[in-house]
């Protein structure tokens, strides 16, 4: 089904030139449109022949993404895109701005990525690993997006971004893809696949560029171990022992710790690359310094082959409270949100990240974006879309559309 004409590939380009009467030369067209320009809308490609043009926007009417709201944060440094899909769901999509070195307008963000533009995009509509800290999670699984809808989520951002730009210091383009909005990528791996692929081949995104974060499904960080694309990949870990991961992220009992750590390390074998594991970090929870020694423990045995570098890097995210209530409130709570959880102290976030770093293993503290606006991590739902099946994840699978059975917890 296409939802999207980032759902057609070459082949399929090619085949629907031929349909149409037209020479072989107006596919390589049309790709340069989708791909180079990042235009999906056959309307404003402009060197096709009108008839063709109307032919492709009248064949592909209903599909592709639809801007149902734009909000500004971080003084038009951030910026949050709520997409309308095909049959009615919505997705969020989150563009971050950074400046280059020297040019920090604010404090907070120093030892972030200077001098880039990312965008965080969505792989299904909710997600249906129930975590219970992400209100995403909370929110439940509505359904899978397709390759095009992922990808499209890229090209729409990367068009809106010269008007976005808060001042000459700002990225003038998209320099990186991360998959850490809506959903869990390793639940619908054809799509995330598909979708890295097309953005690395068709949208000449180096791999190094794009990132993808799971929540620690094992098959799929077998297969990541195993795809020629060398793109970055990210684990959820959120704690350092099963119990407390049991009730943060229930896809635990299923893939627990030592199991989720042996498919890293066999990643690490495999690509010689090094993995940066996120840490939620929830005052009370699994903010404790043993906590972080004991993280310390577990991670600094991973090493990359021959180098014998340190292969994790530690990710830290103070939490962000979740939206309340229907369509989110924009004021985010200073503690208890939805879920219960609130962020921790300054001190105990210094004192983790200390903790951490005296086990040898690199650690970050990620600045905070977007939470005036809930366009933090864990803040993205589907609060305009109908509301998602809180599957449990051993219990059943999500969805149907285009899951891969072996995908499922
Ligand atoms: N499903 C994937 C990617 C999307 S979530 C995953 O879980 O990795 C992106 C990151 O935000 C994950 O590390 C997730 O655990 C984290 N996150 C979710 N809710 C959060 C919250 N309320 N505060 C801080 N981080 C949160
Ligand atoms: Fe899904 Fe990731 Fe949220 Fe867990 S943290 S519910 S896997 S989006």
């Amino acid at each position: 089904m296409t939802r999207s004409l980032y759902d057609l590939d070459t082949g399929d380009l090619a085949a629907l030139v031929a349909e149409a009467g037209e020479p072989p030369y107006r596919a390589r067209q049309l790709a340069h449109w989708l791909d180079t320009r990042r235009q999906p809308d056959p309307r404003a490609m402009t060197n096709l022949p009108r008839s063709l043009r109307a032919r492709l926007s009248e064949r592909f009417a209903g599909t592709g993404l639809t801007l149902d709201r734009h909000q500004a944060g971080d003084d038009g440094w951030t910026h949050k895109f709520l997409f309308r899909l095909p049959g009615g769901d919505a997705v969020e999509s989150v563009l971050m701005l950074y400046p280059p070195a020297g040019a920090s307008p604010d404090d907070d963000w120093e030892g972030g990525p200077r001098g880039r533009a990312t965008v965080c995009i969505s792989t299904q509509a909710g997600c249906a690993m129930g975590c219970t800290f992400c209100a995403t999670g909370q929110f439940g699984f509505t359904r899978h997006l397709s390759v095009g809808e992922v990808v499209e989520q890229v090209a729409r951002v990367s068009t809106m971004l010269p008007e976005l730009r808060p001042g000459p210091a700002a990225p003038d383009h998209l320099t990186n893809v991360v998959f850490m909005g809506m959903g869990e990528p390793f639940a619908n791996q054809e799509a995330t696949w598909g979708a890295a692929y097309r953005l690395h081949q068709g949208f000449g995104l180096s791999a190094r560029a794009i990132t993808i974060s799971t929540v620690g499904l094992v098959p799929g960080i077998r297969r990541a171990a195993t795809e020629p694309l060398p793109v970055n990949l990210a684990v959820s870990i959120h704690a350092a022992d099963d119990a407390t991961r049991d009730r943060l992220v229930p896809v635990n009992r299923s893939w627990p710790i030592a199991e989720l750590l042996d498919a890293v390390r066999d990643y690490v074998t495999a690509t010689r690359r090094r993995v940066s594991f996120e840490y939620a970090l929830m005052a009370g929870v699994n903010d404790d310094p043993e906590q972080a020694r004991r993280l310390g423990r577990l991670l600094a045995p991973l090493r990359v082959p021959r180098s014998g570098g340190h292969a994790a890097h530690v990710n830290l995210i103070p939490y962000n409270p979740t939206p309340r209530g229907p369509g989110g409130s924009s004021v985010a709570p200073r503690s208890i949100g939805d879920t219960g959880f609130s962020p921790p102290s300054k001190a105990a976030v210094r004192r983790f990240r200390e903790a951490v770093a005296a086990s040898g293993v690199p650690v970050s503290v990620r600045a905070n974006r977007g939470v005036g606006i809930d366009a933090a991590c864990g803040q993205l739902r589907t609060a305009a879309g109908r509301p998602g099946r809180r599957t449990l994840p051993m219990a059943e699978g999500p969805g149907t559309d285009g899951a891969d059975p072996e995908d499922r917890p």
